[in-house]
C-alpha cells in the first residue's frame, strides 16, 4: 500500500556547520528519493490538496509523473499554474496550505508536496535542461505562447505578485514591461528572504530569467512615483493597464526611546544590505554591523531570517519577542532550525528603551517581562507587563522585526487610487483598483502577507486586465 510508506526525510545541512555559512540550509531530494516520496500519493479523486494551494496547481498530477520518473512532464504540469516553482516549493507555508489539506495527513504525514514540486523545478533549472523548446512553448517553463496580441501592459514591482501576473499576461501575448525600483529584480525573494533559505544566482535568477524567456521585460531602478508616474505610462507611454504590485516594504518601529542609536536597524535594511548588497560576502565592499551580541525584536518569520543572519555574521544572537512560545508567528520550521542553529529566545519579554555608549550607539536594551491576559482582536492572549519587572538585557545591534506597511508613493501620485485605512491599496477581488486600467495585488493590497497568496493576486488580476482590455 502507497501509504505504508513513511513520508521520505529531507537531507539538511549539519547545524553546527551552517551557523557558519550562508549555503542552502535544505539540500532537498535527490531523483530516488523524490520518486519514492511521489510513489505515496493516493491520487484522490476530489484532491484537497489542489484547494489548499492559492494557485491551484494540479498536484496529483506532476506528482503521478514524478512517480513515473518523468520530471519533465512534471515541470510542464506545474508550469501551467506557476511561474516560480523552485521558489515556491523552498518558502511557502505547504503545512497551511496544500500539505495542510493533504489527506495522508489525518492519520500520518502528508505527502512532500513542496519538497517534490522544488525537486522537480530544480531538476528543470539542471543540466539536463538544454533551454532547447518546440515553437511556441517557452524554453524553461514549457507553457504554451500565444502569438503577439498588440496591446501593451505595464507591471510595477517585480516580486511573486509582478512576475506571475507579468508571466500569464506574456503568454496570451501581451507585451509586459516590469519597472522595479530596485537594482535587482525579484521583490523580497531579492532582498528579504536569506540566501541560505533561498539561493539567489543558483534559484531565484532561474525563474526570473524563465519569466523573461516568456518576452517579459524588466527595467531596473526605476521608482513608479519618482522617475515616471502612473499617467506618464498610460498618456505617454502607451501602455493599456497597469497592474500595482509594489510589496509592503515600510518597516514599523516601537516609539521607544534609543530607536535612533547607531546598530539599530529594521529587520528590512539589515535583510536588504545582507542580501542584496552582500555584506556576508569578502568580496562585496558593503559590510553591515551585526555587532558581537545582535537581539532581535519580533516572532515572525522576518525575525528568524534577521536573526538568523545576524548569527552567521558572528553575533550571539537572541530573539525578543513579548508573547509565548505557542504564539510564535513564525513557520515551526523556522523556529526549529533557528534552535538548532543557537539562537536564544527570551519570550514573554518587550522592550522599553534601547541604551546608548557615549558614542551613540547601542550599548544594551532596557525589557520588561509580560504575561499573557484576555484574549485580543486577533483572538491570541495579549501580553501585559509585569509591575517592576525590568531588567537590562546586554547588545550591540538591535534588529526591528515588527511588520511591514505598504509603501503610500502609488497612490500619492496617481489620482483617484484609494488607500485602505492600514495603507493597502483599495482593490477588488479581481485586483481592479478605484482608478478604471489600474489594477494591484500581493502585499501591496493585503499588506504583509505570503509569496504564493501575492502571486495568487497577481494571477487573478492578470484574467481581469486581460478582460478589460478585450472588453474595450
Ligand atoms: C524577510 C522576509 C521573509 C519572508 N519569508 C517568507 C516565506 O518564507 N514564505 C512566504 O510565503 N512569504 C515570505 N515572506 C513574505 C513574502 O515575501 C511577501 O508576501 C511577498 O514577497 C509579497 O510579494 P509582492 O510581489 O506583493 O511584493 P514584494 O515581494 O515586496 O515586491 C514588490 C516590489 O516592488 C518594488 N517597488 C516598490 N515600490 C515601487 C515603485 N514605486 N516603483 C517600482 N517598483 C517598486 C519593490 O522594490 C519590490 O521589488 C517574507 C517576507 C520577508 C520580508
Ligand atoms: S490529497 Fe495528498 S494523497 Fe490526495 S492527491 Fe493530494 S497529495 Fe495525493
Amino acid at each position: 500500500m502507497a501509504n505504508k510508506i513513511p513520508r521520505v526525510p529531507v537531507r539538511e545541512q549539519d547545524p553546527k556547520v551552517r551557523a557558519h555559512n550562508f549555503e542552502e540550509v535544505s539540500y532537498g531530494y535527490n531523483k530516488e528519493e523524490a520518486m519514492l516520496e511521489a510513489s505515496r500519493c493516493l491520487h484522490c479523486k476530489k484532491p484537497l490538496c489542489v484547494t489548499g494551494c492559492p494557485v491551484n496547481i494540479r498536484i496529483p498530477d506532476f506528482i503521478e509523473q514524478v512517480a513515473g520518473g518523468d520530471f519533465d512532464a512534471a515541470a510542464a504540469v506545474i508550469a501551467m499554474d506557476s511561474s516560480l516553482p523552485a521558489v515556491c516549493g523552498r518558502v511557502c507555508p505547504q503545512e497551511t496550505q496544500c500539505e495542510g489539506k493533504c489527506i495522508l495527513g489525518v492519520k500520518g504525514e502528508p505527502v512532500a508536496i513542496g519538497k517534490l514540486e522544488r525537486f522537480v523545478a530544480d531538476w528543470q533549472h539542471g543540466d539536463q535542461n538544454t533551454g532547447a523548446a518546440p515553437d511556441g512553448f517557452s524554453a524553461c517553463s514549457g507553457a504554451p505562447i500565444a502569438a503577439p496580441n498588440g496591446h501593451k501592459v505595464a507591471v510595477i514591482g517585480s516580486g511573486p505578485a509582478g512576475l506571475a501576473c507579468a508571466s500569464d499576461l506574456a503568454k496570451w501575448g501581451y507585451q509586459v514591461h516590469i519597472f522595479e525600483a530596485l537594482h535587482k529584480a525579484g521583490g523580497v525573494l531579492a532582498y528579504g528572504i536569506p540566501e541560505f533559505r533561498l539561493p539567489k544566482d543558483k534559484v531565484l535568477q532561474k525563474e526570473i530569467d524563465a519569466v523573461k524567456a516568456l518576452g517579459v521585460t524588466i527595467e531596473t531602478d526605476v521608482i513608479v512615483g519618482r522617475t515616471v508616474n502612473i499617467d506618464e505610462l498610460f498618456d505617454k507611454e502607451g501602455y493599456e493597464a497597469v497592474f500595482v504590485g509594489t510589496g509592503a516594504g515600510l518597516p514599523r518601529f516601537m516609539g521607544i526611546p534609543g530607536e535612533n542609536l547607531s546598530g539599530v536597524f529594521s529587520a528590512n535594511e539589515f535583510l536588504t544590505r545582507n542580501n542584496l548588497m552582500k555584506a556576508f560576502r569578502d568580496d562585496y565592499m558593503t559590510p553591515i554591523h551585526a555587532g558581537r551580541k545582535a537581539c532581535v525584536v519580533g516572532g515572525g518569520n522576518v525575525a528568524m531570517d534577521a536573526a538568523r543572519t545576524a548569527l552567521r555574521l558572528g553575533a550571539d544572537t537572541t530573539i525578543v519577542y513579548r508573547r509565548s512560545e505557542a504564539e510564535l508567528p513564525a513557520r515551526q520550521e523556522e523556529v526549529h532550525h533557528a534552535k538548532e542553529e543557537g539562537i536564544h529566545f527570551e519570550l514573554l519579554t518587550n522592550p522599553v528603551e534601547i541604551l546608548g555608549d557615549e558614542n551613540g550607539w547601542v550599548r544594551g536594551m532596557k525589557c520588561i517581562r509580560m504575561e499573557l491576559g484576555e484574549p485580543d482582536a486577533s483572538g491570541r492572549r495579549s501580553p501585559v507587563p509585569v509591575p517592576g519587572s525590568e531588567f537590562i538585557v546586554e547588545c550591540d545591534t538591535v534588529i526591528m522585526s515588527l511588520g511591514t506597511s505598504p509603501n503610500p508613493l502609488i497612490a500619492k501620485t496617481t489620482p483617484g487610487l484609494e488607500r485602505t485605512r492600514k495603507g493597502g491599496l483599495v482593490a477588488d477581488e479581481s485586483g481592479a483598483t478605484t482608478r478604471e486600467g489600474i489594477f494591484a495585488g500581493g502585499d501591496a493590497v493585503t499588506g504583509a502577507a505570503t509569496v504564493i497568496l501575492a502571486m495568487g493576486a497577481g494571477r487573478k488580476a492578470a484574467s481581469a486586465i486581460d478582460a478589460y482590455i478585450k472588453g474595450k
